[in-house]
């Protein structure tokens, strides 16, 4: 049986309204009324309210978790509704925890909702963590998740974890006392770029669904003190096969953070840890921004170009499926095919290169200029910016 926090003494009273909005919890016998006190009693800080976010908050505002902290700095974009469910159509362009506290509240007005409205990092974590009794990372990058581990070790609060890829999910109870912790699983994280992002890579829209209402359950579990929870079993959802296995997961005596001689014994820099390294700055080189030592173009200083008729080839280094997604007629050649392709290329000619957003573009700006090549330009944006900014007929995806 999990340890989860230590219950109040002294546990808050359910008024009559409650009375009738908990009777389902209340019948049971593992929750009851002093269940449904805990639940009030207790303070959940769920560190992201995007696809994972949307129904774990969703499902502790209706269970009746008496505080929700919510973190997040973002904006709601058109792309995250296909899973992002507690944001709506009326609210792209919103701050996600403007929008996402709106729904909570309207669920449950007995929940009170904190907003942290920050990105959490290593200046921050320890501080916002202290005053909860359990985190629930729903978070979509690896620092963030290395930097919840360790604040979750370091201030002793279970992490209730969960992560999406494509079609697969994981979830477990990391950091807790009995239990070992996400680094005890991945001690480094992977190479990055190596792992893409869901808006690299693509997610079915219904995972995080899936994921999101087990941490849910999770975190309902470590409240109440009953079952058996994900503490040392890291659960794998694949939803193409439909299966679920769990893997036993046995805590590292030697985890630079929870072991017995940690190595980490204060929050690190997790971008310099993850190996993210900052964009290279934009310098103004011949009166143009540089970046790296390749000039950036914007979408309307191409669209000018063009029009002008002046001889530009427009080579776009996505994939063929982004391509049929949305271009605007570039010659595609996807950048990992590029190094093998170059003779396709003229290395006197004034080259424009593109991807979706506009980092991509940039590497094979720099492998075309370190093989010879002499006018080449990156469009500061991608077929993104184009969209925005010249022609809103292409689709951003
Ligand atoms: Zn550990």
């Amino acid at each position: 049986m999990a340890t989860a926090f230590e219950t109040p003494a002294a546990l808050p009273t359910l008024d009559n309204s409650e009375i009738a909005r908990y009777s389902r919890h209340l019948i049971l016998p593992e929750v009851g009324m002093e269940g449904q006190q805990k639940l009030k009693a207790a303070k959940v800080l769920c560190v992201g309210t995007g696809g994972l976010g949307a129904p774990l908050t969703y499902y502790l505002a209706a269970a009746g978790v008496g505080t929700i902290g919510l973190v997040d700095f973002d904006v709601v974009d058109e792309s995250n509704l296909q899973r992002q469910i507690i944001h709506s159509t009326k609210d792209v362009g919103r701050p996600k925890i403007e929008s996402a506290a709106e729904k909570l509240t309207a669920l449950n007005p007995n929940v009170k909702i904190v907003k942290h409205e920050t990105m959490l990092t290593s200046a921050n974590a320890l501080d916002i963590i202290k005053d909860y009794d359990i985190v629930a990372d729903g978070t979509d990058n690896f620092p963030t998740r290395y930097l919840v581990n360790d604040a979750c070790v370091l201030t002793g609060k279970p992490n209730a974890y969960g992560s999406i890829f494509r079609f697969e999910g994981q979830a477990s109870v990391f950091a807790t006392e009995e239990g070992p912790c996400y680094r005890c699983l991945y001690p480094e994280p992977p190479p990055p770029g190596l792992v893409p992002s869901c808006a690299e890579g693509g997610v079915l829209g219904i995972l995080p669904g899936l994921v999101g209402v087990i941490q849910a359950t999770e975190v309902i579990k470590l409240i109440l003190g009953k079952g058996d929870p994900l503490i040392g079993r890291l659960l794998l959802v694949d939803s193409l096969s439909m299966n679920f296995r769990t893997l036993k997961l046995r805590k590292n005596p030697d985890c630079p953070v929870c072991g017995k001689n940690p190595t980490v014994t204060e929050l690190i820099d997790y971008q310099q840890f993850c190996g993210i390294v900052p964009e290279a700055k934009v310098e103004i080189v011949n009166e143009r921004p540089t970046q790296n030592g390749i000039p950036q173009i914007s979408a309307t200083e191409l669209k000018q170009k063009l029009d002008a008729k002046e001889e530009v080839f427009v080579l776009d280094v996505r994939e063929p499926f982004e391509y049929q997604i949305a271009n605007f007629g570039g010659h595609l050649i996807p950048l990992g095919e590029l190094g093998a392709r170059m003779d396709e290329l003229t290395r006197e000619a004034e080259i424009v290169v593109h991807c979706k957003m506009g980092g991509r573009s940039q590497k094979a700006c720099e492998l075309l200029s370190a093989n010879g090549f002499k006018h080449i330009t990156n469009l500061s944006g991608g077929i993104t910016a184009w969209s925005n900014d010249v022609d809103p007929s292409v689709p951003k995806y």
